[in-house]
């Protein structure tokens, strides 16, 4: 079984060992930003077919992310897809 199946895992400490995502330091909750420690709860979550558009009139998609227990929750995708959409948004224009 792999992470993949996006159901809840507690980690490990190969987990918290292992480089996530491009920088190795990618092995957070992506809403709160949760290092996770061992032990933590957590769960991946498929994002790649999810599209929004962002306000200069682009088509973006989202990343797969991890989520926290917190963080965690039916809407938890339709969450991410409007933090993305705000960071996307003219608000945010010079982070970008
Ligand atoms: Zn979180």
């Amino acid at each position: 079984m792999s992470f993949t199946d996006q159901k809840r895992r507690a980690a490990t400490a190969h987990d918290c060992h292992t480089k996530w995502g491009l920088e190795g330091d990618g092995f957070r909750c992506a809403l709160c930003g949760h290092r996770f420690k061992e032990g933590d709860g957590y769960r991946w979550i498929y994002g790649d077919a999810r599209v929004f558009m962002s306000s200069d009139g682009r088509t973006l998609g989202v990343r797969n992310f991890l989520t926290c227990d917190e963080c965690d929750g039916a809407d938890v995708l339709d969450r991410w897809v409007e933090r993305n959409r705000e960071f996307y948004s003219s608000r945010f224009w010079a982070l970008r």
